[in-house]
């Protein structure tokens, strides 16, 4: 039944034998402000606004109140953290239930920083403003780029502070999410469950996410694969933007292939396949070059968690795998060439093409060109603010590309097109992010954040607006680094 707010949850994720949750009761906050919302979010999940940003919507958005209908619950999953296999779970969320939307669609209502659970072991279960601030912000940045990604509902300042190295305002994110089913899930279950426990999983799975191959010969291996496409299309969407993930542990890797756990991630600047931002990823095991190399890994570790469903014979199980696996590359590689070919205004495909772009970004590697503002720069034919566009390497590149450009039979007006529709005029630039969530925590203003979010919202707009954000950083005397949440 329709509540006034226009909740419709159902928990079809509580169908699943017992091992894969906890139920778990609310830790209400002291005094929930709600300090950013997501209205035109609110509309598509069918909820009124006007009512959840009410003071009983916002005790629902703090985690002090459960809408009608909702059973919480934390979810357990394991996962590789920087590739050593753990026990984790649901240690600081919560999952509200699953939103049925006007348009048809299920989608997780999950808190983030909603109190402790089972899972939270030494945590506190908490979340402070900035780092969930820092979440909605680049989700929603992801969202306008386009890139598959959760997304957020709004964020909610407690009242209290949680300790960090110093004491911090704490809030409450809501995140929506096609579902939280992770990499770490699978592996969840085929370390601590049964093989029907596994297969309860693998069968939610495709139902939730892939039921056009439910009724498929092998529906695991199905599963398999479908998994296997959007990772590999997720991937190559990052790579050309130029988004490090910054902790693409396997529990961080969602089954629906959205973006998911935006911790330590940031775009990177000038153009460089060992950018690291991440503090604690010391080794660089999480680098933007890595990426996609990364995925595969993770990909590897869902294929074993699978294998008792893939075939009863062991090693035939593992053929099988192996196979895909081996697909997964090729497919990255192709969702990223034809991806590059439309950032250079290509749209056919020659052969060398694949080295005309390697060659450019090997220039812009020796030069410390701007990834995003170099495509701009070919794009508007603004060949300017870069040493490297004096070089006579690139002027020697640059010819090679226009030579290939008249071999297309698309009028120049075409490739502009094509470029302005695949080159972001902006990006969340590391700077602008901290200017954003600095005024919001330690001056309670808003505006910077609401303003980035706007310029955000079309990075392909290609506005007068968004010419201000588009400056790279200053250099400084350390590297930009970020911090998990
Ligand atoms: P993350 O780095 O956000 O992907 O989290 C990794 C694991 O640590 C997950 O199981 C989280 O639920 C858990 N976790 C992170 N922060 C906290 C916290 N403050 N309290 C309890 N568990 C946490
Ligand atoms: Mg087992
Ligand atoms: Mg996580």
């Amino acid at each position: 039944e329709l509540t006034h707010t226009g909740w419709q949850l159902e928990n079809s994720y509580s169908r699943l034998p017992e091992v894969f949750y906890r139920k778990i009761t609310v830790h209400p906050v002291k005094s929930p402000k709600l300090v950013i919302f997501n209205e035109a979010l609110a509309e598509k999940l069918g909820l009124d606004p006007a009512e959840l940003t009410a003071e009983d919507g916002v005790a629902i958005l703090a985690g002090n109140q459960v809408p009608e209908g909702s059973t919480p619950i934390a979810q357990a999953y394991a996962g590789h953290q920087f590739g050593n296999f753990t026990m984790l779970g649901d240690g600081r969320a919560l999952l509200i239930g699953e939103q049925l939307t006007p348009s048809g669609k299920r989608l997780d209502i999950q808190l983030k920083g909603s109190g402790r659970t089972p899972y939270s072991r030494g945590g506190d279960g908490r979340a402070a403003l900035r780092p969930m601030l820092r979440e909605y912000l680049i989700s929603e940045a992801m969202h306008g780029l386009g890139i598959a990604t959760t997304r957020s509902l709004s964020v909610v300042e407690t009242g209290e502070m949680v300790r960090r190295e110093t004491a911090l305002p704490g809030a409450v994110m809501t995140r929506i999410a096609d579902s939280h089913l992770r990499v770490g899930t699978f592996q969840y279950a085929a370390r601590f469950g049964t093989k029907e426990d596994l297969k309860a999983l693998a069968d939610y799975a495709l139902e939730r996410h892939f039921p056009h191959v439910q009724d498929a010969s092998h529906p695991y291996l199905a599963l398999f694969q479908e998994v296997i496409k959007r990772q590999a299309a997720l991937l190559a969407k990052w790579q050309l933007v130029g988004f490090i993930h910054g902790v693409m542990n396997t529990d961080n890797m969602a089954i629906s292939g959205e973006t998911i756990d935006y911790g330590p991630c940031a775009f990177m600047d000038s153009y460089d396949p060992k950018t690291v931002f991440s503090s604690i990823d010391v080794q660089g095991r999480y680098a933007y070059g890595n990426q996609p190399m990364i995925a595969g890994w993770n990909l590897a570790r869902f294929a074993e968690s699978l294998l008792p469903l893939l075939h009863d014979t062991p090693e035939e199980a593992v053929n099988m795998a192996q196979e895909e696996l081996t697909g997964y590359i090729e497919q990255f590689q192709n969702h990223w060439l034809s991806g590059m070919r439309k950032k250079l205004g290509i749209f056919n495909e020659e052969a060398e093409d694949s080295t005309l772009v390697e060659a450019l970004l090997n220039l812009m590697h020796q030069h410390d060109a701007d990834y995003t503002n170099l495509f701009r720069a070919l794009t508007f034919t603004k060949l300017q603010g870069s040493e490297l566009f004096e070089t006579p390497e690139f002027k020697e590149w640059h010819s090679s590309w226009q030579a290939r450009l008249e071999r297309q039979k698309e009028s120049q007006e075409e490739s502009q097109q094509l470029m302005r529709n695949n080159n972001p005029a902006i990006i969340p630039r590391n700077h602008r992010v901290e200017e954003a969530l600095a005024a919001a925590e330690f001056q309670g203003d808003y505006s910077v954040l609401h303003r980035l979010l706007t310029v955000l919202a079309d990075p392909y707009a290609h506005s007068a607006e968004q010419e201000a954000y588009t400056e790279p950083p200053e250099p400084t005397n350390g590297p930009y680094q970020t911090f998990c949440g």
